[in-house]
């Protein structure tokens, strides 16, 4: 039986749709709405963050921040980038945006 759930999340406003209403950019998943506007503009990194897995709040404290973000009419997500250092994961989260009118 094939059945569909929304399970797939769009990387810009966080919400659900099925697996056939996203397309992957960068190997993120968007909704069709935001994987047009984030494959067809220039992409600014807006800042990175790093986190570890002991300081959980720094990562929670990023997706306020680009949530927000998206609320006040901006388009922006996180790619992730991963790093060893003394036996521990860091990842770091980077915050592309189309916008580079708001870097702060
Ligand atoms: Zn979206």
């Amino acid at each position: 039986m094939i059945f569909f759930k929304k399970n797939n999340t769009c990387c810009v406003c966080h919400k659900l749709f099925y697996s056939f209403q996203v397309k992957n950019f960068k190997q993120y998943p968007f909704c069709k709405k935001h994987y047009n506007i984030v494959s067809s503009k220039e992409l600014f990194l807006i800042k990175s963050i790093r986190t570890n897995p002991q300081d959980p709040d720094t990562s929670v404290n990023a997706h306020e921040d680009q949530i927000k973000r998206y609320q006040s009419g901006e388009i922006c997500f996180y790619m992730m980038e991963y790093e060893h250092s003394n036996e521990q994961l860091i990842t770091i989260m980077n915050l592309y945006s189309t916008s580079n009118s708001n870097i702060k």
